[in-house]
């Protein structure tokens, strides 16, 4: 059994997974060493999850049956999703830090073009700089 280190995407450094958990928002990869509004105080990235409210969104999305409350699989108030890390923990997500590639996406939306679109142009432009040369 290897132990698995992943890399914080906020300040790169490679954390030991369990101190590791995903944004549920935007998807990042996030070590608990740069969560942001931390009331929790804890080093470990499942005290982040997603804290199940008995809701029937969170039901269908966790595919969570209507027993599981009673056999006590799952509790209200208590994490539900131990590999994740909620948004409002996230720097990317409230802003506090900037990731090239979501400024990227901004500015495709913005312009209007598929990131393939823009490949194609760039191809088109480094061709023609080429054939200048
Ligand atoms: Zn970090
Ligand atoms: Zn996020």
């Amino acid at each position: 059994m290897g132990v698995s280190y992943y890399a914080c995407k906020c300040c790169g450094e490679s954390r030991y997974e369990e101190y590791v958990g995903s944004c549920t928002t935007c998807g990042k990869t996030l070590g608990t060493c740069c969560v942001v509004n931390d009331d929790i105080g804890s080093d470990y990235a499942y005290e982040y999850g997603v804290i199940y409210d008995g809701s029937e969104a969170q039901k269908n999305e966790y595919g969570i049956e209507e027993d599981w409350e009673e056999k006590g699989w799952v509790t209200i108030g208590e994490v539900i999703d131990d590999t994740s890390i909620q948004p409002k923990y996230c720097p990317f997500c409230t802003g506090e830090e900037i990731a090239q590639e979501d400024i990227l996406a901004y500015l495709l939306k913005q312009i209007g073009k598929t990131h393939t679109e823009v490949e194609r142009e760039y191809r088109d432009y480094i061709n023609k700089r080429k054939a200048s040369e």
